[in-house]
């Protein structure tokens, strides 16, 4: 298709942009049960483009009613339809059309995503494709799991099958609004469960760009159902639901433990992704300029708002002046603008109100006694003013019981720690209370894997930092979250599994007298 090149302050040709998603008088529709719908009490939303500020667009607002009436719908679906029985081979053929409807669209796609998420067009051009490839990777998938056999001590033959799940709500955040419904949709149709999908209440548009296809492509109705709205009130129905078979999250760790709670009354399945603030090691024998450039890509992609970022950089102190002196150097030419501006290296933050959160523990830092390398403001000028613009920020001097150490800040806000050895190295690694992510960059192989061994993360990189594959599960050790997506584990996490004793000697078993 066309592409439309956006301005930003253009509601109009916003509408433009937006032209192929379902609305009604203005209103940018949900999908629930096979169907296009507004709001049960025609309650709707502004959408805010975060590089200036300006309304762009209204969605339906969704309340408990339309939670409800999704998840019976996704219920029918199940336990009345034939989706759960499909052959698999039917299921990939669809997921594998999704993914070329994508990848058709990924011109259209990406702008959506910059206009409502803020972040640059060749990260959300990225995306676009990673989130085809996952469903390409769970179409593939699908028709692949075998099931085991086991010998056991009798005349019988045991034999264990993978059967989906059931009812799966799903629950995501703004920070990768289409590739985080791609995680969570494609393993779970693979495996024929159905789903109701709650994109963030801030970022639901490529979400509902993808259910018109889901309807093109005819889906059976009720096997995708997409419901915007509050996390309170929508995502909390959902997880709260005796009809929800398993909630899989993706989010803060705070929104997490809500949702655990929330989710007791049944004993639901649940998989949460929850935060980090992971660790980039740095030896004083790494490649230097190849540490230096994946310091400033760990925490400045997607302007910090990226769960595994690299947030803390541990530096040894042999080379930590020089180290971070050229970090610091190369953060103050970052080029942060409008994510439609070609030249734009790192976007706006999502709202008013995290950048306002992200200028908090800016604050806190300094008045912990933390040194400001570089950074701290809010961007000088109309960029500034109207949009959410942070500088790329580096603390120095920091210390390990401070709050901007301990706590996930969620923007471009880089803490900067020294070590002596590779023992104090792990020891500040490992003192948070979240393990989802961590890297090690040095030339010494058998330090790396030593030290790699030694973290509490569940995602690990060596000599790089960020890039993720469909393939390998994706995941954190303690408050960082439970379970894995992704991979084979992302694919198994939405699975039953039974097993099936079959008696091969067909006589009574004799073990009463009469
Ligand atoms: P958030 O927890 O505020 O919201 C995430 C989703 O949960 C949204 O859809 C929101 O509406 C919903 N929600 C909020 N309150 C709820 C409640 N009480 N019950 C049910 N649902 C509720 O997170 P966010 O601000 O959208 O995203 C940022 C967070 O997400 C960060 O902490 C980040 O680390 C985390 N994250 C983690 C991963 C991962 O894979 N581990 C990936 C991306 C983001």
């Amino acid at each position: 298709m066309a592409t439309v090149e956006t301005k930003p302050s253009d509601a109009p040709r916003a509408a433009e942009l937006l032209r192929n998603l379902k609305s009604k008088d203005g209103v940018y529709l949900m999908y629930i049960d096979g169907e296009w719908a507004a709001a049960s009490d025609g309650g709707t939303r502004d959408l805010i483009n975060p590089a200036n500020g300006e309304v762009f667009a209204k969605v339906a607002e969704g309340t408990k009613e339309d939670a409800e009436r999704a998840i019976r719908a996704a219920h029918r679906a199940f336990y009345e339809g034939s989706w759960g029985d499909s052959l698999a081979l039917d299921r990939a053929r669809l997921l594998f059309r999704l993914a070329e409807k994508i990848d058709e669209h990924a011109a259209e796609l990406s702008r959506i995503e910059t206009l409502n998420n803020g972040k640059p067009l060749r990260e959300t051009e990225y995306d676009m494709a990673d989130a085809a490839n996952c469903f390409r990777y769970y179409a593939g998938l699908a028709t692949k799991p075998g099931g085991e056999t086991f010998d056991v001590p009798a005349a019988s033959q045991t034999f264990v099958v993978r059967e989906p799940i059931g009812v799966c709500g799903q629950i995501i955040p703004w920070n990768y609004p289409l590739l985080m419904a791609a995680w969570k949709l494609a393993p779970a149709l693979a495996a024929g469960n159905v789903c109701i999908l709650k994109p963030s209440e801030l970022t639901p548009l490529t979400a509902l760009r993808l259910a018109t296809w889901i309807e093109e492509l005819e889906f059976p109705k009720g096997v995708v159902n997409i419901v915007v709205g509050a996390g309170p009130v929508v995502g909390h129905t959902i997880a709260a639901s005796d009809l929800v078979d398993k909630v899989a999250f993706t989010g803060g760790t705070k929104t997490g433990r809500a949702i655990m709670q929330a989710a007791t009354g049944n004993l639901k399945k649940i998989s949460l992704e929850l935060g980090g603030k992971s660790p980039n090691i740095v030896f004083a024998d790494a490649d230097f300029n190849t540490a230096v450039d994946y310091a400033l890509f760990g925490i400045f992609a997607n302007a910090g708002q990226v769960c595994s970022a690299g947030s803390r950089l541990l530096v040894e102190e042999s080379i930590a002046d020089k180290f971070v002196n050229a970090v610091v150097e190369r953060a103050k030419k970052i080029k942060v603008g409008d994510g439609f501006d070609p030249s734009a290296e790192m976007g706006p933050l999502i709202s008013r109100a995290h950048e306002e959160r992200v200028e908090g523990y800016i604050k806190a830092g300094v008045a912990e006694g933390a040194t400001l390398a570089c950074g701290g403001k809010r961007l000088p000028g109309e960029l500034g003013e109207k949009g959410n613009f942070i500088e790329p920020t580096v603390f120095t001097h920091t210390k390990p019981d401070m709050k901007i150490v301990q706590e996930e800040i969620f923007g471009p806000v880089l803490v900067v720690q020294t070590f002596a050895d590779e023992k104090e190295a792990v020891k500040l690694a490992n003192d948070t209370i979240y393990g989802l992510a961590g890297a090690v960059f040095t030339n010494d192989v058998a330090k790396a894997h030593r030290v790699i061994r030694k973290l509490r993360a569940g995602i690990t990189w060596i000599n790089t930092y960020h890039p993720t594959y469909n393939e390998a599960p994706w995941g954190g050790y303690k408050q960082s979250g439970i379970g894995r997506e992704l991979g084979t584990y992302g694919y198994e996490a939405y699975t039953e599994v039974k097993q099936i004793n079959v008696n091969l000697a067909v006589e009574p078993s004799g073990w009463f007298s009469s």
